[in-house]
């Protein structure tokens, strides 16, 4: 499995591992050297994540943990920390994309709550527990998914989504500045849209992927394994004075005011 060392002797923890961008980042933080904490909801995603990362040769730990639970957050540090004794990176990528979020008007307060919970809390308590075990580590590197949507507002509206990366974004620039002197980076990562199952099924018709299409400079939609790449610069020590920034990878589309298409 290994193919490079640029995360040689780090232990990393990736929320929302068992699929997309989360899964990716395993496979390639595995890949690099690191030992890595599986985890997700899905405790089946999360076990064939572990079982192809150790078949291949890699070092992984399967954990089940709701992000939106104090409880669980506590405990997946802490089982990570047992397992491989540190922990040095925290990817706190776990999201979800209510298909009933809506606009102002058409979105039920269930739908903004669990969005909130999951997205928003499931960082902040990523976070919480994160941080100590990071400076019981002598430092590291904290990752949030946040989204284009936090920069940029969209016609299709996802009122809830969008309100929390925006929060993902602010908090990360915050705890970059308070924890900047303890050798803990803190980053958020705006991936633009990408062909993943949590876009596609909201983009569920041609038109509706074409919309979106349109807007971006490259013409096509970005790869999960595109956006493992950052998080993997953002995690190694190659990104050592990058802190506090909202990391685009997005195919240009935030650069854009008219596309090549338009
Ligand atoms: P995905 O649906 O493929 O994977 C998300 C994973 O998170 C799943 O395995 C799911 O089981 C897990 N999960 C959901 N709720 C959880 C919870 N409460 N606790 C623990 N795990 C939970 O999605 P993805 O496209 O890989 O998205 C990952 C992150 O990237 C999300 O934060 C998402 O908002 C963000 N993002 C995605 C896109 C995109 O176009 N796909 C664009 C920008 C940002």
């Amino acid at each position: 499995m290994s193919n490079g060392n640029r995360l040689l002797d780090k232990v990393a923890l990736i929320t929302g591992a068992g699929s997309g961008i989360g899964l990716e980042t395993a496979r390639l933080f595995a890949s690099e050297g690191a030992r890595v904490a599986i985890v997700d909801i899905d405790a089946d995603a999360a076990s064939a994540a572990k079982e192809e990362i150790t078949a291949g040769g890699g070092q992984a730990l399967a954990l089940i943990a709701d992000v939106s639970c104090d409880g669980d957050c506590a405990r997946m540090v802490a089982d990570t920390e047992a397992t491989f004794g540190a922990l040095h990176v925290m990817f706190n990528n776990a999201g979800i994309s209510h298909i009933d979020d809506d606009g102002a008007e058409a979105t039920e307060e269930a739908v903004w709550d669990l969005t909130m919970q999951v997205n928003l809390k499931g960082v902040f308590l990523g976070c919480k527990y994160g941080i100590p075990a990071l400076r019981r580590a002598g430092g590291g590197s904290i990752i949030n998914t946040a989204s284009f949507v936090a920069l940029l507002g969209a016609a299709t509206p996802q009122l809830a989504y969008t309100a929390s990366k925006g929060g993902v974004l602010a908090m990360s620039r915050e705890l970059a500045v308070i924890h900047a002197q303890e050798n803990i980076r803190v980053n958020a990562l705006c991936p633009g849209p990408l062909q993943t199952e949590l876009l596609m099924k909201y983009l569920d018709t041609e038109a509706k992927r074409q919309r979106r299409l349109v807007h971006i400079p490259m013409g096509r939609f970005g790869q999960a394994s595109e956006i493992a790449q950052a998080a993997l610069y953002l995690a190694s020590d190659e990104s050592s004075f990058v802190t506090g920034t909202s990391f685009t990878v997005d195919g240009g589309i935030t650069a854009a005011y008219v596309t090549p298409e338009d």
